[in-house]
């Protein structure tokens, strides 16, 4: 071989390797799913969609701006990654019942909330009377049919929470929703007014749950805390690191702090599996494979276990009650993440 020939050659093998390790870096790149790509992506193909309606049914929450955007995705190993408003707090509203609920299974045991409560959808709206009632018919054959994330297992959730005084009792209802969001979170008293003012349903449901013997001790008192941990105000960030510690076996992956003993956090997820978003439950799951929770204010998480945890916030509701973008944009991110469990090949 001449030397030019073998330059040439040589030239010729370079270019391949180049082309090569072009063609691997595109390949490698869609293979990576880069998620802040994918989250600016969501963000970018639903922040103009005007589906569904804030709540009104309380007064201040038909007050927060619509237009309020924001998504946070946090992995297992801390790394955030986010878009939109992450800063605006908006109140938790039914989020918080999954926190009261880890707090008492924490507390008590996985079998407490299924013995009292039960672990069951109920195919009903999150503040259904009528569901109470076909609940009761089987009080007694130790197989209550119900669950603590709609509005009277909740509040019965709450009542289960042990402590001397309301406050023992709300020390240790925020405390929880602080350590799984690593930080010190405030009630919106704005919110908290509104919803106390206009909680007449509720007062219904919790002296029905104490009449039926759910509720074991003060209905009133469960009521009121109920209303104030729905009040807690909470941004899209703080939301993605509470469904994050879930993600993560109950260890905050920012602080490193663990704040629920990991073997009680699968039933934490199984309720949210099939309940968390009221009778539309069934649907999300089907799209998603996501343990998740929503509530009123605009809030929604989703949990994908081992993997990350994910959180939107924008207010206009569908019928069901659940957020009509975060929906939207949960499910896309997370299928394009390949989030969702109930897919083998991890797809
Ligand atoms: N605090 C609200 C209520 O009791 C929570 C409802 C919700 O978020 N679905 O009505």
């Amino acid at each position: 071989m001449s030397s030019q020939q073998s330059l040439r050659r040589r030239a010729a093998l370079a270019g391949a390797a180049i082309l090569a390790v072009t063609v691997m870096t595109v390949v490698d790149a869609r293979q990576a799913k880069d998620p802040q790509a994918i989250v600016n992506a969501a963000f970018e193909k639903f922040r103009g969609l005007k589906e569904g309606k804030n709540a009104d049914y309380i007064p201040a929450l038909a007050k927060v701006d619509p237009n309020l955007f924001g998504i946070a995705l946090v992995t297992v190993d801390g790394k955030v990654f986010t878009a939109g408003d992450i800063k605006t707090e908006v109140s938790i509203q039914s989020i918080s019942k999954v926190f009261t609920m880890a707090q008492v299974i924490e507390e008590q045991g996985v079998e407490s909330i299924e013995n009292r409560i039960g672990v069951d959808a109920t195919g009903a709206r999150f503040n259904s009377i009528i569901a109470i009632e076909g609940v009761r018919r089987v009080v007694g054959t130790g197989a209550p049919e119900m669950n603590a994330l709609v509005n009277p297992g909740a509040i019965s959730a709450t009542s289960m929470v042990t402590g001397a005084s309301a406050d023992a009792v709300w020390g240790k209802i925020i405390g929880i929703h602080n350590a799984f969001a690593g930080r010190e979170l405030r009630v919106l008293q704005d919110v908290y007014k509104s919803e106390s003012d206009s909680n007449q349903r509720n007062q219904a449901i919790g002296a029905l749950m104490f009449a039926y013997g759910y509720i074991k001790t003060d209905w009133r008192q469960a009521v009121d805390l109920y209303t104030r941990q729905s009040s807690i105000g909470d941004n899209a960030r703080d939301l993605g690191m509470m469904a994050a510690t879930l993600a993560a076996a109950g260890r905050n992956p920012v602080t490193g702090k663990t704040v629920m003993n990991p073997a009680k956090v699968p039933g934490v997820l199984a309720v949210m599996a099939t309940a968390g978003l009221y009778d539309d439950s069934g649907k999300w799951l089907y799209h998603t494979g996501l343990p998740a929770k929503s509530g009123v204010g605009g809030g929604l998480i989703a949990v994908s276990p081992g993997k990350f945890g994910i959180a939107v916030v924008s207010p206009p509701l569908d019928d069901a009650g659940n957020s009509v973008r975060a929906q939207r944009a949960i499910a896309e991110i997370s299928n394009a993440l390949g989030g969702n469990p109930l897919a083998s090949a991890g797809r």
